[in-house]
Formats: structure tokens, sequence, C-alpha cells
């Protein structure tokens, strides 16, 4: 039962957010370079077509906001490009924003042995750690649907993992079952419709042919401002998936800048993904 008396129909139990906020608000970004194509095709001369806008103006135009709002957010960055812009993946970590785990070159975690799957984690997880100090705390996997194998969560689990991101059967966190079992990992799920990519991605980018028609961006920001306001009214969890390849255009811009402006007006609290399972996970130890 939520504080305004909304019964939540996914969650079995609903977590509290502090200080009395009335939504919980987590602003995500896939760093997403030249990984995404070379991890499909391996074809260094396709692999530069779009992923090298993101270090270069997408994510100094997403952080230039993020500074000026006071806002952190969660970056997920696969360890291929951290390795081409340790630079820019430390100047993130150094902003104060959580930098997360991604696999290696954006790969599709159902298509890798178990003994792959985990070496990509393991190296990823390395790779992230040394450029920023801090080892990541939470995956997402990458590819088009999220897809993971049977083994991602437990692997994430062992590598002391408190939250995943790949699913979207529910629209706020919950406490993530292994082989039946309750684990003290968070999921934190996702959706399409708070996802840049499904109204601002290229047809045919990153191997992908099922993408949306593009939208104009003010058509964008009134579903979000939507759905923002519903999950309000549920005392939910906000939770915006960005891919600053696609939202760091000039004319998309502003709509991020919109969209934080609103939720700012309310009584909402901006976490980052760390900040969300650490609350989950102690409010489960009190329940
Ligand atoms: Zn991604």
């Amino acid at each position: 039962m939520g504080a305004k008396g909304i019964v939540k129909k996914g969650s079995e139990m609903k977590f509290r957010w502090p200080n009395g906020a009335e939504c919980a608000v987590s602003l995500s970004f896939e760093y997403d370079a030249e990984s995404v194509e070379w991890g499909y095709s391996r074809n260094i001369e396709g692999a530069f077509d779009i992923g090298g806008f993101s270090p270069q103006f997408g994510v100094p135009r997403v952080l230039e906001l993020l500074n000026k709002h006071d806002v952190k957010g969660t970056f997920f960055v696969p360890g291929w490009d951290a390795e081409r812009y340790p630079d820019s993946i430390k100047e993130i970590a150094e902003a104060g924003h959580e930098i997360a785990a991604h696999g290696y070159t954006h790969e599709n975690f159902s298509e890798l042995t178990p003994r792959k799957e985990k070496d990509v984690l393991e190296k990823a997880h390395k790779i992230l750690t040394d450029i920023t100090g801090i080892p990541p705390r939470g995956f997402r996997a990458a590819a088009y649907g999220r897809p993971i194998s049977a083994k991602t969560l437990s692997f994430c689990r062992d590598m002391d993992y408190i939250y995943d991101s790949s699913f979207m059967d529910d629209d706020e966190p919950y406490q993530v079952k292994i082989d039946g079992k309750f684990v003290n990992m968070i999921e934190i799920p996702w959706a399409w419709p708070l996802n840049d990519i499904s109204f601002m991605s290229p047809p045919f980018s990153s191997g992908m042919s099922l993408v949306l028609p593009q939208r104009k961006p003010q058509w964008v920001l009134e579903l979000w401002k939507e759905e923002f306001d519903g999950l309000y009214e549920e005392v939910g969890f906000f939770n915006l998936v960005i891919h600053p390849r696609d939202m760091g255009r000039v004319s998309r811009m502003p709509i991020l800048e919109g969209l934080v402006s609103y939720m700012k007006r309310y009584n909402v609290w901006f976490t980052t993904y760390s900040q969300v399972a650490d609350l989950c996970l102690k409010q489960l130890v009190e329940r």
C-alpha cells in the first residue's frame, strides 16, 4: 500500500524512500561508444560511424547537465570503451557519478558459454576498477533486449554485486531470487517507454532492425512526464535509461533538462543505483 493509498500490484512489498520522498528517480546512462558496433561486427571501419559521438559530445553534455542540476547518475560502461577512453571514465567517476558494469564489447550473454561469460564479467570488472579505483557494484546486460543467461545473476552475485538491471518485469526494485532462493541482490528493472533508444536510435544502428520510428523530442518529453506523474502517484520508482550517443544531440538534450527540472519541482529522491540497492537491502533486513 503506497502512502497515497494505491495498491501496488507488482512487487510483493514496496520499499520506502528516504525523508518521505514520494518517488525515487534514477538517471542511468549507457556509455556505449564503439564497443557496440565492434562487438556486433568486429568491423573497425563500421565501428566509428556513431559510437565516437558518445565520448566526444554526448557524455560531456550529459555531465554538464547533471553538474548544473547537482544530480548524480549511474553510468554503465563496456570495458572495451573504458580501455579506449579511460580519462573520460575517470572524469565521470570523479564528478561523483556511479560507474557500473555493462560487459566488455556490449555482448549478448545468452550467446556465450558460461566460462566465456564469467571471463567477460571479470575482465570488465577489473578494467573499471583499475581506472576508477572503485569496484562496480552492479551490472546491466547489453545488446538489444538485455539478454542474460541462466548463470548471469549467479556470476554477478559471486562478484559481490548488489544489483542487476536487466529485467523489465516490474516498475520498481525487488529482491532477486537465484535457483528459487532470495539472495542479497536487488533487481532494478527498466522499461522501453523510459529508454531513449525506443524513440531516438537511428534505424539499423547497432545491428538492430526493430527500432521504432524516431520521435520529435517534445513528444518524448510529454510521454516521460506522464510516466513520472503516474509513478509519483504510486510513490514509485522512475528509472530512465539514456544513451548519450542518441540523446546527446543538441535538439534532444533540452528535453532531458526539461524532465529533470520538472521532476525537481516534486518531492523526489534522486538516487544512484547503488544507493537505491543499499536502501532496499537495508529495509529487507529490518522487515
Ligand atoms: Zn548498452
